[in-house]
C-alpha cells in the first residue's frame, strides 16, 4: 500500500478519553475510532490486524474440527425464556420490541441460538460430537464500558459451542479448545496463563480463562510458586486461619461511642482485627427474601461472586442496602451491626469467622458493640460458607504455600457447560439403543477485539505500537527520505514491489512529508520492520531497522530485502 494514498490520520496529542496504553496508541495510531462511549469502529490498519486475529483463530479452530456458521445478532426473548436467562442476564442485554411489541435482545452471547439450531437438526449420536462456532458482534450493555476495545459494549467475539453425548465426549472436546486456545494465544505474540475461573452468568461446571498478563487487566489472579494453582481471586477457594484452642467467655457489652468502622472499633478496643467481626448489608431484587446480611472477619474482603454463588441470585440482583430502611425491617443499626437478634434478613457467616473464637461484633445498638462473640453458641446464620477473596500471602488452597496475586485481561474462556441448556431447551438424542439422551455442552469465547488491545497492551513503548510480526497490519515499510529524488523514488519501488512479489506485506512512504514525520510515524504505527531508503539509494545502500530495536544497519538493498523476507517468513 502507498501511504501517499491511505486512509490514515495519526494523532499527535492523547486523546482525553484515553487512559490506558493500549487505548492511546490505538486511536493514536488511527487504528479505531470512537462513536459513543463503549462502541468503537476499526480503520483500515486496524482493521487489518483484527482481521489476521480471526485469521488466526479461523485456522485453529477449522484445524481443532469445528465448524464456522454465522448466526445473526437480533434474537427472539422466547429462546432466553426457555433456557431461564431472559431475566436472569439483567440490564446488560440491550433489549428491544419490534413494531408489532414483540421482544428481542441483541446478542450477548448466543448459548440458547445455537442450542436451538441443534436441537432441531440433530437427533441421532451418529452425528456427535459436534462443535460449531462463529465469528461475530456481540451486545452488552456494559454498566462502566471503558479502556476502548477492552470493555466495550459492541464487540467482535468467536464463541464456540460444542454438543457431545456424555461428559466423556465433553471432557474431550473441552480440551481440544483449551489447547486450540494456547496455539492461539501463543501465535498471536501474548504472554498469558490459563487459569481456574468462575462460571458466572453463563452456568455450569468447570471453567478456565485464558490471561494475557497487564497490569491494567480487569482479572485478578492467584497464582502460587510452590504448586499448579492459577485461578481467578473470584474463583480461587480460601484457607481459613485456625485459631489456638481458647476458653469461650461470657459476652459483654461495651461504649464504642463513634467507631463504626471495623479498623476504628478494633483500635479503640485494641484488639487484633482478626478477633473482629465485620458486617456487610445488602438488599437484593426479585427473590422472597429482601435484606442480607453478611459476616466476615474485620481483616478480610469479601468476595462479591462467592456471595451472588452462595444465594444463586444473579449479580445484577444485589446492591448495598440502605441502612436506614434495612435497620427499620431487621433490627440492624449501621455501623454498629451484629449478628445476634438480627430478624427478617438471611445472615450468611463466612467459615473462618464462624470458627473463631470470642470475636468482637456489633451490638445493633448506637455506639456499643459486644465482646466474646460465638458462632452457634450467640448466633446462627442461613448460610455458612467461604466468602471471603483471598489476597496476597494467604495460604495457598492446595499447597499452602503464600499465594501471590497478578493481574491481567481475560481474552478468552472455555466452560463446561454440561446439561444446563440441553436439558432447559430439549436438546436430545438417540443413542445406540434408541433411548433420549440429553446432549452435553461447552462453550468457548475469545474476545477478538479485546485480543487487539491486549497485544498492544504487552507490546508498546513511549514511541507507539510494536506489533508481533503474526497480527501486524504490514509486515515491512518501506520510508522514502525524499521522494522528489530519483535514485531514491526509483529504489524505493524496487524494493516494494520485490518485497510484495515474494508475499510481504509493505507500505511504502511515499507521503510528502518531513523524515522526522516519517519516522514517528513508522514507529506509532508498530510496523515491525522498516527499510528507510535516503541519501545512500545511489549506491543501492539502506538502512535496516526492527521496530523492537532502536539499533539500524546499513545494508545492500537485497541483502536487506531477502532478510526481511526471512524475517517473515520464520515469524510466521
Ligand atoms: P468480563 O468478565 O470481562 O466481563 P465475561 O466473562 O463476561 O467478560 P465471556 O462471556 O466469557 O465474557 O465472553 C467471552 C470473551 O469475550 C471474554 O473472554 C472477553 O475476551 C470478551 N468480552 C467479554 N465482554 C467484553 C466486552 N465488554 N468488551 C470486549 N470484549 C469482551
Ligand atoms: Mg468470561
Amino acid at each position: 500500500m502507498r501511504m501517499s494514498s491511505m486512509y490514515l490520520k495519526t494523532l499527535r496529542e492523547v486523546p482525553a478519553e484515553a487512559e490506558i496504553p493500549s487505548h492511546i496508541w490505538l486511536l493514536r495510531a488511527g487504528m479505531i475510532r470512537k462513536l459513543v462511549s463503549g462502541v468503537y469502529g476499526f480503520m483500515p490498519l486496524g482493521f487489518k490486524s483484527l482481521r489476521k486475529i480471526e485469521e488466526i483463530v479461523r485456522e485453529e479452530m477449522d484445524n481443532s474440527g469445528a465448524q464456522e456458521i454465522l448466526m445473526s445478532a437480533i434474537q427472539p426473548a422466547e429462546l432466553w425464556q426457555e433456557s431461564g436467562r431472559w431475566y436472569a442476564y439483567g440490564p446488560e442485554m440491550f433489549r428491544l420490541k419490534d413494531r408489532s411489541q414483540r421482544e428481542f435482545c441483541l446478542g450477548p452471547t448466543h448459548e440458547e441460538v445455537f442450542t436451538d439450531i441443534v436441537r432441531n437438526e440433530v437427533d441421532s449420536y451418529r452425528q456427535l460430537p459436534l462443535n460449531l462456532y462463529q465469528i461475530q458482534t456481540k451486545y452488552r450493555d456494559e454498566q462502566r464500558p471503558r479502556f476502548g476495545l477492552m470493555r466495550s459494549r459492541e464487540f467482535i467475539m468467536k464463541d464456540a459451542y460444542s454438543f457431545d453425548r456424555d461428559w466423556e465426549g465433553l471432557n474431550r472436546s473441552y480440551q481440544i479448545m483449551y489447547d486450540a486456545y494456547t496455539r492461539i494465544f501463543n501465535r498471536c505474540g501474548l504472554t498469558f496463563r490459563a487459569v481456574e475461573a468462575d462460571t458466572g452468568a453463563i452456568g455450569g461446571s468447570d471453567s478456565h480463562e485464558f490471561t494475557a498478563l497487564s497490569e491494567y487487566g480487569e482479572s485478578e489472579i492467584a497464582y502460587c510458586d510452590s504448586c499448579d494453582l492459577a485461578a481467578t481471586t473470584e474463583r480461587a477457594a480460601c484457607v481459613d486461619d485456625k485459631y489456638a484452642e481458647e476458653a469461650l467467655l461470657a459476652m459483654e457489652e461495651v461504649a464504642t461511642p463513634g467507631t463504626k468502622a471495623i479498623e476504628e472499633v478494633a483500635k479503640f478496643l485494641n484488639v487484633d482485627m482478626k478477633k473482629t467481626l465485620k458486617a456487610l448489608l445488602f438488599e437484593v431484587f426479585d427473590q422472597d427474601y429482601r435484606f442480607v446480611a453478611v459476616f466476615i472477619r474485620g481483616d478480610r474482603e469479601l468476595n462479591m461472586t462467592k456471595l451472588v454463588n452462595a444465594l444463586n441470585i444473579p449479580e445484577h440482583a444485589i446492591q448495598f442496602a440502605d441502612e436506614v430502611a434495612m435497620g427499620a425491617e431487621t433490627g440492624c443499626v449501621g455501623g454498629f451491626t451484629g449478628p445476634m437478634g438480627l430478624h427478617d434478613c438471611k445472615i450468611l457467616v463466612d467459615t473462618e469467622a464462624a470458627a473463631a473464637p470470642n470475636l468482637v461484633a456489633g451490638a445493633n445498638k448506637v455506639d456499643t458493640h459486644v465482646l466474646n462473640v460465638n458462632y452457634g453458641r450467640d448466633y446462627t446464620a442461613d448460610i455458612v460458607t467461604d466468602l471471603k477473596l483471598i489476597k496476597a500471602g494467604d495460604a495457598c488452597p492446595k499447597c499452602g504455600a503464600p499465594v501471590k496475586i497478578t493481574r491481567g485481561i481475560e481474552v478468552g474462556q472455555v466452560f463446561k457447560l454440561g446439561t444446563k441448556y440441553s436439558a432447559a431447551m430439549g436438546a436430545c438424542y438417540k443413542d445406540e439403543n434408541m433411548q433420549e439422551q440429553t446432549m452435553v455442552m461447552g462453550c468457548y469465547g475469545i474476545g477478538i477485539s479485546r485480543t487487539l488491545a491486549a497485544i498492544v497492551e504487552q507490546n508498546h513503548d513511549e514511541d507507539g505500537i510494536i506489533w508481533p510480526m503474526a497480527v501486524a497490519p504490514y509486515h515491512v515499510i518501506v520510508t522514502l527520505i525524499n521522494k522528489d529524488d530519483d535514485a531514491q523514488a526509483k529504489l524505493g519501488e524496487d524494493i516494494y514491489r520485490h518485497l510484495r512479489s515474494a508475499g510481504v506485506e509493505v507500505l511504502l512512504d511515499d507521503r510528502k512529508e518531513r523524515p522526522g514525520v516519517k519516522f514517528k510515524d513508522a514507529d506509532l504505527l508498530g510496523i515491525p520492520l522498516r527499510i528507510t531508503v535516503g541519501k545512500k539509494a545511489a549506491e543501492g545502500v539502506v538502512e535496516y531497522k526492527l521496530r523492537k530495536e532502536k539499533e539500524s544497519c546499513d545494508m545492500q538493498w537485497d541483502a536487506a530485502a531477502e532478510a526481511a523476507i526471512r524475517l517473515v517468513r520464520e515469524s510466521l
